[in-house]
C-alpha cells in the first residue's frame, strides 16, 4: 500500500514498496493526492500480476540454464541430452549474456551462423537438426524465463526453425555408415550391413531366418518381421506376396564368413510363435543373452554408442538404415518401380517420398528443351574407362554402336547410358 511523507521543504514524497518489499519513492509533489497517486501507480506496476522481476533479467543465460533445468523433472537421459545441446550448441553463444541482453536479432544471427558460418572462420556449418534442437532447447528455456518474471516477452519466440531437408528423414552417406560400422563390434556392423544394403524393415531383420538366407544366389527371401510389441513372427509384408532382395557380393562374403562362426541350423526352429506359415530355422541375428533384436533397444544401445563415437549428432534412427538404402540407389539412377519392387513399397510410395531425389530423366528434358529450339545438344563428357581389358574393350564397343546408332537415329541411345550401362556392370564383378 502506498502512502505519503511530508518533507520540510512541506512538499509531499510519495512512498512504496517495490517487488522485493523494499521503500522506494515515487518523487516529491505539492500535492499530496498526487504524490499518493503516482506512489500507488507504480506500485501496482512493481507488484501487479504482470510486474517483471527487475533485477531478474539479470542473470546470464548459463547461470538462468542451470537454474531451470535443476528445477526441472527430467528423465536422465533427456537431461543428458539437454546439457550436450546447451554445452556443445548454446553455451558458446550465450553463456556470458544476460537474459535482458538477448535481442531477437541477436537469436536470428546466432541460428544463421550455425546454418552458414562465414567461410574464412573454417568453422563447419551444423546441420539443420542441430540448429533445431539448439533453439528448440533455448527457446524452452526463456519461456521459462518469462513464466517466472525475469522478461517480459521470450525474445527467441518469433525466430523460426531450419527447414529439414527431404521432409523429416535422414540419409546416411558412405562415408558415415563406415564410421559408424567402425566404432560397432563385429555383429552389430553386420547388422549395418544388411540394414543399409538390404533396406529390410529393422523387424525383417531381427526376424530374418537362416533358411530365408541363399547366399549362393546372393538374395534374402523377407518373409517374416518380428513383432516385438506382440513378441511374435507376423508374415511381412501383411498383405502382399514376400519379397527377394539381392545381396551385393561384398555382404555376401561377409554373411558367409559370420555363418561359419554362428553355425545356422544347430537350432531347428526360433523358438518364437509365428502367426502364419512354420517356422524350420534359427534367426540369423540374436542380441544379449540370445533375445530377439529390438529396434529400441537396439538404437539406444550399439546404435546410439556407435554414432556418439563417430561424431554424427543428428538424430538418426535405426530405421534411416532403409531410408538410407533407397537413398543410395535412387542417386545411382536405380528405376523407382525396381526400387519399390526391392523395399515391397508401391511405386507411387516410393515416388513420393523419393524421387526428389533422382535426377534421372532430366537429360532427356534438357535436351528436348534444347534442340527444340533449335539448338545443338552437347555431347556427355564419356564416364571414365574400367580398368580392366575386358570392361575397357566392351566400354569402347558400346560406345561405337552408341555413336553408330545416333546417326541412324538421334535418340535411339545416347553415349552416356550406354556407357554407364557398361561400368555399372564391372563394377559388380569387380567387388
Ligand atoms: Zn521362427
Amino acid at each position: 500500500m502506498a502512502w505519503t511523507r511530508m518533507l520540510p521543504s512541506g512538499k509531499y514524497q510519495g512512498i512504496y514498496r517495490d517487488r522485493r518489499n523494499e521503500e522506494r519513492s515515487a518523487g516529491t509533489f505539492t500535492q499530496r493526492a498526487e504524490a499518493l497517486r503516482k506512489a500507488a501507480k507504480l506500485e501496482e506496476e512493481q507488484r501487479g500480476p504482470l510486474a517483471l522481476d527487475v533485477k531478474g533479467g539479470k542473470i546470464t543465460w548459463g547461470a538462468w540454464f542451470e537454474q531451470w533445468i535443476d528445477a526441472r523433472v527430467l528423465a536422465y537421459s533427456t537431461e543428458d541430452c539437454y546439457r550436450s545441446t546447451a554445452g556443445n550448441h548454446v553455451m558458446p553463444q550465450w553463456e556470458n549474456v544476460k537474459l535482458e541482453d538477448i535481442t531477437t536479432l541477436d537469436v536470428s544471427k546466432w541460428v544463421r551462423k550455425m546454418l552458414r558460418p562465414p567461410k574464412r572462420s573454417k568453422v563447419k556449418p551444423k546441420s539443420p537438426w542441430v540448429v533445431r534442437n539448439a533453439l528448440m532447447l533455448f527457446k524452452t528455456s526463456l519461456n521459462a524465463a518469462v513464466d517466472d518474471k525475469r522478461l517480459a516477452l521470450n525474445p527467441a519466440k518469433k525466430v523460426e526453425y531450419p527447414d529439414l531437408p527431404d521432409g523429416l528423414e535422414r540419409y546416411l552417406t558412405p562415408d558415415e555408415a563406415e564410421a559408424i560400422a567402425f566404432y560397432m563390434d563385429g555383429l552389430n556392423s553386420l547388422i549395418l550391413w544388411v540394414g543399409v544394403q538390404t533396406g529390410l524393415r529393422f523387424g525383417e531383420v531381427a526376424g530374418l531366418h537362416w533358411k530365408r538366407l541363399d547366399l549362393k544366389r546372393g538374395v534374402i527371401r523377407v518373409v517374416e518381421k518380428f513383432d516385438q510389441k506382440e513378441g511374435v513372427m507376423n508374415p511381412s509384408p501383411k498383405d502382399k506376396e514376400d519379397r527377394t532382395v539381392p545381396l551385393p557380393p561384398d555382404l555376401v562374403g561377409q554373411l558367409r564368413r559370420y555363418a561359419e562362426h554362428a553355425a545356422p541350423g544347430r537350432q531347428m526352429s526360433c523358438g518364437i510363435r509365428h502367426t502364419a506359415g512354420r517356422c524350420d530355422s534359427d534367426l540369423v541375428f540374436r542380441g544379449p543373452r540370445g533375445a530377439v533384436l529390438r529396434s529400441n533397444e537396439w538404437g539406444r544401445g550399439p546404435w546410439k554408442r556407435a554414432l556418439d563415437l563417430a561424431g554424427i549428432e543428428d538424430r538418426v534412427r535405426p530405421h534411416d538404415m532403409r531410408h538410407t538404402y533407397a537413398s543410395w540407389l535412387i542417386q545411382e539412377g536405380v528405376p523407382l518401380p525396381e526400387i519399390a519392387r526391392v523395399m515391397g513399397h508401391s511405386d507411387e510410395e516410393v515416388t513420393r517420398r523419393y524421387a526428389h531425389l533422382s535426377d534421372a530423366g532430366f537429360d532427356t528434358v534438357r535436351d528436348a528443351l534444347t534442340r527444340h529450339r533449335g539448338l545443338v545438344v552437347a555431347e556427355p563428357e564419356p564416364d571414365p574407362v574400367p580398368l580392366g581389358l575386358e570392361e575397357r574393350l566392351a566400354a569402347l564397343e558400346a560406345q561405337v554402336a552408341a555413336l553408330s546408332g545416333r546417326t541412324a537415329a538421334h535418340t535411339a541411345s545416347s553415349p552416356k547410358t550406354a556407357l554407364s550401362d557398361a561400368s555399372s556392370t564391372s563394377v559388380e564383378q569387380a567387388s
